[in-house]
């Protein structure tokens, strides 16, 4: 379900082809995703400058489908896992060295 139009009050069944694993990726097939209040404000069009379109949603619980090439991770295909909103921080900037990853200027976002 997608959010193409911000404050118009619905969300959009959009068909997408199933993405490949990349290297150092994995293809999760998607059981439950928790929709937060931030989602909702996004949806309501509450917040400047969304980046649309957008799938609201960024805590899920899942299993692996397919693991990408060169992935020196121990998931393999089956394995349960849990995504939370924040996607990625770069580990060395001195907000991820102090716990504080949240705030790390590199940061990307899941959803
Ligand atoms: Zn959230
Ligand atoms: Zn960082």
């Amino acid at each position: 379900m997608t959010l193409i139009r911000p404050a118009a009050g619905s969300l959009e069944l959009i068909e997408r082809d199933v993405p490949s694993p990349s290297p150092g990726q994995v293809l999760v097939k998607v059981h439950a995703c928790g929709v937060c209040r931030t989602d909702l404000h996004v949806v309501d069009g509450e917040l400047p400058h969304p980046a649309i379109p957008i799938v609201p949603g960024h805590e899920i619980v899942g299993t692996i489908e397919r693991v990408g090439a060169d992935s020196a991770s121990d998931l393999a295909p089956g394995d349960r896992v849990g995504i939370p909103w924040l996607g990625y921080s770069c580990g060395v900037c001195e907000y991820c060295r102090s716990g504080r990853e949240n705030l790390c200027p590199r940061a990307r976002f899941t959803g």
